[in-house]
């Protein structure tokens, strides 16, 4: 004998039902079969809120009703064929006449005990039970309709009966003494032991009496047919990437299910378990997919963690008191009191101080667990030996699962430290003295970004999925798009690594897209979005979206944009950046951001606010990570400075070679920035700091080259018309390291604490003198390089280097 239990998708239409009769038919080719239904997909949903509505006096019952009734009257007219339907349709609509009847019983009365809802809801398997039946009668298949309130007997706890096993297993052995090769019968259903009135056994309770059936008959195997090929790694709605699971022991189901896993009723486990009976996960809609097996032992080697599962909604109840040490049997009187309120206890934690003990319940049962605990300690609560309960809601539980954890040390530091980088603050932590789980509760804001890192990190070894937000799409950012774009596939297949761009903005505009903009036309879906771009909204969207591994690349040159960095580590979100604003700003606020950054458990990368992409910054930690001192820098830091005095021979007048400069993209957006020094200024201050020196942009002595005429002009345009007037100037400065076989490079030094920048000139055997185009050179003199300093050098400036030098530090994030 077989026991097979089809799911409310299954039988939701005479589609799908035909799928159901092909699987019965080839099963019950080889034994006798025992199928349990659920009433059709959404009919106990409507049942319920029919009934909710008709308690309200709300006429709008009717329609409701009606579409129950229209839906299993097509599906009567669907299902067989005119000859065959008369006495179904009869017996279906006599069922609905009664139904109709109730309803308005409970209209006039205005009043729903918890007694009526069970038995209207009954009405829900066993319309269906009847339906599918003469379906699979009517195509020919051995089959005898059952009904389950005749064996499955319960207590009078409507809502959510509780079977009396002995009386049941007694009159369902009785019951299939004789049985069909097919029977069929409705699950959820039973009636009480003492008065036969109609109970339920609770929501998705058909799992649970196709489990009794099987346990009563010693069944070979039971199957759940459902929706999706197994028990996943997690709740597939939530975690897109999760997969089914080969096999489970009895426990691990059990936890599972016990923590939210849906896809089976939690006490169907007992029975079988008890019995020894397989349990087979399978989906309809897939039949030749392996799907889940539950048995007594799962495999000994295979994934240590099996699976997480989720309640979306919990709270904490909490205990306190300097006095409980001294109160006797605080915990048994605790749990007696909500068991006697029938309050269903998810998790406990207990300080080990006994100052408190924390326990997580179902959301629906705060009001009774507040009532029933406050009553019990009411005494010691009045006398201040404990205070008034705190309740906290608005939490998740999420729990992991597998039986071979207790023999592996680490489980519970990984899933810790994947939390902790997603910046998400676990409120309390258990694990089962038979460290079968280990459970965390947390904000629910935070739980679909936890369960996906989660999963990343246990199931799929090392894929991960990053998630860029990009502010600024000059130069700089426009090539970073087109590198991601063509790299995507590349980082897919060879390093596992799924990159994605959720979110653009420019100084306009902004656009947000959590799955990943499409790459081929953001500047449409950007443009065309009229969402208006505003630094703090963009923020605040990033925080909302709370995905995992989110990376905000700024590369923008705002003041405004670098405000706003600290909020953004804080809220355990990386920044990758070549905006020197933040990390030149007072020494204060780096340090700030730096350590936010390592509190917050999230990067602060700036490798290119430094010589574009050469790995100037990352050396330079390097070397001071690894111990070593840093006592001098020199360096030509501006890519800028560089291209202009290798192109000007005083042949040309200097504004000419400073607008060529700013075509080719080698400038900061406004050229001055770069001529005046202030930004050599502050790259070398960066390294400066880097290298552990307290610095501030003030302490840089600066000698500038161009006259102060020049620089205090208004416009662009105006600066220009100056550098002519005084054209002279360079001319001058030009001719004279000409003279003397010099060339002239603007240089920043660093020694021993003292910094100052300013245009020199250097003969032909210093290094500086041959460094072409718009190159970088960095020296950095230290304990261990102290006769040959090591040498950074290459290109410094433009778009490609800087957006690849983004991209390394990105993928640093992803390595990490
Ligand atoms: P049925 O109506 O067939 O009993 P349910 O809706 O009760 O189906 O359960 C199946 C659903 O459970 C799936 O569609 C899935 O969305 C949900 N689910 C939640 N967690 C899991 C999990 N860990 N594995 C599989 N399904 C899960
Ligand atoms: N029809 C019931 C429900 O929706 C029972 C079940 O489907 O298992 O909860
Ligand atoms: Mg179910």
């Amino acid at each position: 004998m077989f026991v097979l239990k089809f799911g409310g998708t299954s039988v939701a239409t005479s589609e799908n039902l035909k799928k159901v009769r092909n699987i019965v038919s080839e099963q019950s080719e080889s034994q006798k079969v025992v199928v349990v239904v659920s009433a059709l997909g959404g009919i106990t949903n409507q049942l319920q809120e029919c009934a909710l509505l008709a308690s309200e006096g709300k006429e709008s019952y009717k329609e409701v009703l009606q579409s129950i009734e229209k839906r299993h009257i097509e599906l009567c007219n669907e299902l067989l064929s005119v000859k065959e339907r008369n006495n179904t349709l009869t017996r279906t609509k006599l069922l609905l006449n009664d139904l109709e009847d109730i309803y308005r019983g409970v209209f006039l009365i205005r009043e729903l005990s918890p007694r009526s809802l069970d038995h209207i809801l009954s009405y829900g398997e066993v319309l269906s039970a009847a339906i599918i039946s003469d379906y699979f009668r009517s195509t020919g298949l051995d089959t005898l309709l059952l009904d389950s309130k005749n064996f499955i007997k319960t207590d009078n706890r409507f809502g959510k009966a509780t079977v009396d096993a002995k009386t049941t297993y007694t009159k369902i052995q009785k019951e299939f003494e004789s049985a069909a090769q097919i029977s069929v019968c409705p699950g959820f259903v039973a009636s009480s032991k003492n008065d036969g009135l109609i109970t339920t056994l609770g929501r998705g309770g058909s799992d649970y009496t196709a489990a009794l059936i099987a346990a009563a008959l010693e069944a070979k195997e039971i199957q759940i047919w459902t929706d999706v090929s197994g028990m996943m790694t997690s709740d597939p709605r939530l975690v897109p990437n999760a997969h089914p699971i080969e096999h489970l022991s009895y426990e691990e189901a059990m936890e599972l299910s016990h923590f939210g896993a849906k896809v089976i009723y939690p006490p169907t486990i007992q029975p079988v378990l008890d019995a020894d009976i397989p349990v087979h996960i399978k989906n309809t809609f897939q039949s030749d997919n392996p799907g889940t097996l539950i048995s007594k032992d799962g495999p000994e080697n295979g994934q240590v963690v099996k699976g997480t599962s989720c309640i979306q909604e919990i709270a904490l109840c909490t205990l306190t008191g300097s006095g409980m040490i001294a109160v006797p049997n605080i915990s048994y009187r605790l749990f007696g009191s909500l068991s006697r309120q029938e309050v269903n206890v998810i998790m406990i934690t207990q300080a080990s101080s006994e100052h408190s003990i924390t326990v997580g319940i179902a959301l629906d049962d705060i009001d009774k667990a507040r009532q029933a605990i406050s009553e019990e300690f009411s005494y010691e609560i009045e006398t201040h030996k404990i205070n008034p309960l705190e309740v906290e809601t608005g939490l998740s539980i999420i729990a992991l699962v597998g039986s071979r954890m207790k023999k592996q040390v680490g489980v519970s530091a990984k899933l810790f430290d994947t939390l902790s980088h997603n910046g998400v603050n676990i409120r309390a932590i258990a694990q089962g003295s038979t460290e079968l789980n280990i459970t965390v509760v947390i904000d629910k804001k935070d739980l679909k970004k936890s369960l996906n890192s989660i999963h990343e990190s246990f199931f799929l070894s090392d894929r991960r999925k990053l998630h860029l937000f990009m502010i600024g799409v000059g130069n700089v950012g426009q090539v970073f798009i087109e590198q991601v774009k063509a790299q995507q596939e590349y980082l897919a297949k060879k390093h596992n690594l799924d990159v994605y761009i959720a979110g653009l903005a420019n100084s306009r505009q902004m656009y947000f897209h959590e799955e990943g903009i499409d790459l081929e036309n953001w500047q449409d879906l950007m443009e065309n979005n009229h969402q208006k771009m505003d630094t703090e909204k963009f923020v605040e969207k990033m925080k909302d979206l709370n995905l995992r591994n989110s990376v905000c690349i700024d590369s923008t040159a705002s003041e405004d944009i670098a405000k706003l960095y600290k909020d953004v580590l804080e809220s355990s979100i990386s920044i990758v950046t070549p905006n020197k604003i933040a990390c030149s700003s007072s020494f204060n606020n780096f340090k700030e951001l730096t350590d936010s950054a390592i509190k917050y458990k999230s990067k602060f990368l700036y490798e290119t606010n430094v010589g574009a992409g050469l790995p100037v910054i990352s050396t330079l930690n390097d070397l001071i990570k690894s111990g070593d001192e840093v006592h001098k820098i020199q360096a030509v830091l501006s890519g800028t400075l560089n291209f202009i005095f290798n192109n000007y021979d005083g042949t040309q007048k200097f504004s000419e070679v400073v607008q060529a400069a700013k075509e080719a993209g080698f400038t900061e957006p406004d050229p001055r920035i770069d001529l005046s020094g202030v930004d050599v200024m502050r790259k070398i201050l960066i390294l400066a700091r880097v290298s552990g020196y307290k610095l501030e942009l003030d302490d840089i002595v600066n000698n500038g080259f161009v006259p102060e005429e020049c620089m205090n002009t208004d416009s662009l345009d105006e600066f220009y018309t100056k550098l002519d007037e005084h054209d002279e100037v360079f001319k001058e400065i030009y001719k004279k390291a000409d003279k003397q076989n010099k060339r002239l490079k603007y240089v920043a030094t660093f020694v021993d604490g003292k910094s100052q920048t300013g245009l020199e000139a250097f003969e032909a055997d210093h290094p500086f003198y041959n460094l072409g185009g718009k190159d970088n050179i960095v020296l950095f003199h230290t304990n261990r390089y102290s006769d040959q300093p090591l040498v950074v050098k290459g290109a410094g400036a433009g778009a490609a280097v800087t957006a690849s030098g983004i991209f390394a530090d990105i993928m640093k994030i992803a390595s990490a």
